[in-house]
Formats: structure tokens, C-alpha cells, sequence
């Protein structure tokens, strides 16, 4: 190296240690946060028995759950309604809604149906601020529903999200992204893609947050632990489902899929977020359902 090459980096390196790239690092004490995570369940309303709504609740509550995951149709006032007063009567959180991909419209070149996409997500915003959700999943596209590259599909994402996630900041709620297996898309697969999406989107503060599906990070993550720890603090939102063994995607603890080393990861980050069932059943949900969370309760404990 030349004189002049060594001074020009050892200024580089001055640079970065002055602006905090290198000051901001921890040490391993500082970055563990086990002590604060908790696992907090809860369930999408079709995955719990019963027929009507204050009955599965009701179950939902006895069997230790925190909250509940509901859908689009907090679009409507009268079901917004109907969810806060679950919400006190039986002491549980609305945790996410479950939307989607609207169609893949928010990502489609064509500026009428972008706009359309844009109004319906901010409609669905509105309604999880009602409820008091954390945020609302959205896919930006799954298989089928774009022409666009993956490259293409992030400048998309870079342009929308910042405003959508304003609007929900405005509304006390969230946009989470969910990453899914290759069998469903091609964009957002693995966790820490989607947590990247979060950083270069501005994170939390802006309004934007990720996800982990412990059924589609069975196809996708090399370490369910390494997805979490790299998702961090963007990490809002976790879905509950065994992985590809057979039975495929059923209630937790009936497909032998081993949820260890994704909670491991949950605890290093100080998770205090709800894990959330979405998943199919073997059985009378009845009495596997309770069975299913205290498996989830047993792995807690070993991770
Ligand atoms: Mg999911």
C-alpha cells in the first residue's frame, strides 16, 4: 500500500468510527434480552373451536391465550365494534390482521390499480387502529401476480411502503411484512430479506415491520434462531405452524417439527410479540388445541 492509500483509509476508518458504525457495537451482554421475552400465544379465530365468537374467546382465554388474529373486515365499523367489546370481556389483545396481497396491486405498474391497492390497504390501517392491531400482514406479491423481477419488486417496495406506513403510524399500527416459502412467492422468502426491507424503509418508527411463519421458514431459513436474531427489532409478528412434514402445516407438536431453535432466537431478541396459530388440525381441535400450547410452552422452556 502506498503512503497516500494508508492515510486515505485510516481516514475512512476515522470517518466511519466518528459517525457510529463501529461506536454503536455491543457487547453480548447488552445485545441478549432473554430476560424480557415472554411467549405470549394466540390464534387466527378459524383455528379455535366453537361456534360463535364469544365461545371460541372463552376457550381461547382459558386455554392461556393473549389474543386474537382477525381479518379484512375491520373495514366494517359494526365488526370493529363487535371485536373491542370481545376485547374487554374477555381481557385479550387484537394481535395482527391478516390481509395480504390485495390482488397484487400494490405492486402492479399500472398507476389507476397501484392506486386502488394503496386505498384499500389505508382502509384496512384504519380498521386495525380501531382494534388496537399491532399491524397488518401484507405479501407484496405472491406467485402469479407479477411480471416484475425481484429487483423491480424492491423499488416498488421502497417507493409505497414509506407512505403506507406513515398513514399507519398516523393510526397507531403497522405494515408487517410476511416472507413466504417458494411455493407461494418469489419476492420476500426469508426473514432477514424482509427485516432489510424494514431498515432501508425506515423500521418501526416508520411504520414498517417483518414476520416469521414457522411454516414457510421450514423451506426457506437455514436457522430458524439466525432469522429471528436477524430480524431483531423489526420483528412484529410471528405465525404459529409445523413445516412440511407430514401432516403438513398442522397445529404445533403434531408434525414433529421441533420449535427449539426459532424460540432460542425469539428469547436472544427479547420477543415480546404474540406467536400466533395458523395452521390445520389432526383431530378434534378441541382437545388438540390446548395440547398443541402446551407443547409450545415446553419448547419455550428448553430453548
Ligand atoms: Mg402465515
Amino acid at each position: 500500500m502506498k503512503r497516500r492509500d494508508f492515510f486515505g483509509a485510516a481516514a475512512l476508518m476515522g470517518a466511519a468510527l466518528s459517525t457510529g458504525k463501529f461506536a454503536s457495537a455491543q457487547t453480548t451482554e447488552e445485545t441478549d434480552k432473554r430476560d424480557i421475552a415472554r411467549l405470549r400465544l394466540c390464534s387466527q379465530l378459524g383455528g379455535i373451536p366453537g361456534g360463535t365468537l364469544p365461545e371460541k374467546l372463552e376457550k381461547l382465554k382459558k386455554w392461556g391465550g393473549e389474543a386474537f388474529e382477525v381479518g379484512a373486515e375491520v373495514t366494517d365499523d359494526a365488526k370493529c365494534k363487535e371485536y373491542n367489546k370481545m376485547k374487554a370481556d374477555f381481557d385479550l389483545e387484537v394481535s395482527a390482521i391478516c390481509w395480504g396481497s390485495c390482488g397484487g396491486q400494490l405492486v402492479s405498474t399500472d398507476p389507476a390499480v397501484q392506486a386502488a391497492g394503496m386505498d384499500e390497504f389505508k382502509r384496512v390501517l384504519e380498521g386495525a387502529g380501531k382494534v388496537g392491531a399491532r399491524g397488518v400482514i401484507h405479501v407484496p406479491t405472491f406467485n402469479g401476480q407479477s411480471e416484475l423481477s425481484n429487483q423491480e419488486l424492491l423499488e416498488r417496495c421502497r417507493d409505497y411502503l414509506p407512505k403506507l406506513g406513515e398513514f399507519a403510524v398516523a393510526h397507531n399500527t403497522t405494515i408487517i411484512l410476511e416472507p413466504l416459502c417458494r411455493y407461494e412467492t418469489y419476492f420476500i422468502k426469508q426473514v432477514a430479506y424482509g427485516a432489510s426491507i424494514c431498515r432501508d424503509c425506515g423500521g418501526r418508527e416508520a411504520g414498517i415491520t417483518v414476520m416469521g411463519d414457522f411454516y414457510h421458514m421450514d423451506s426457506e431459513e437455514t436457522s430458524d434462531m439466525g432469522a429471528f436474531i436477524s430480524a431483531g427489532d423489526y420483528l412484529n409478528h410471528v405465525h404459529l405452524a409445523g413445516g412440511r412434514a407430514e401432516p403438513m402445516r398442522t397445529l404445533p407438536g403434531q408434525n414433529g417439527m421441533s420449535f427449539v431453535d426459532g424460540f432460542r432466537g425469539l428469547k436472544y431478541i427479547g420477543y415480546t410479540g404474540f406467536c400466533s396459530f395458523e395452521c390445520g388440525c389432526e383431530g378434534d381441535r378441541e382437545v388438540e388445541m390446548p395440547k398443541s400450547m402446551q407443547f409450545l410452552r415446553d419448547q419455550w422452556d428448553l430453548a
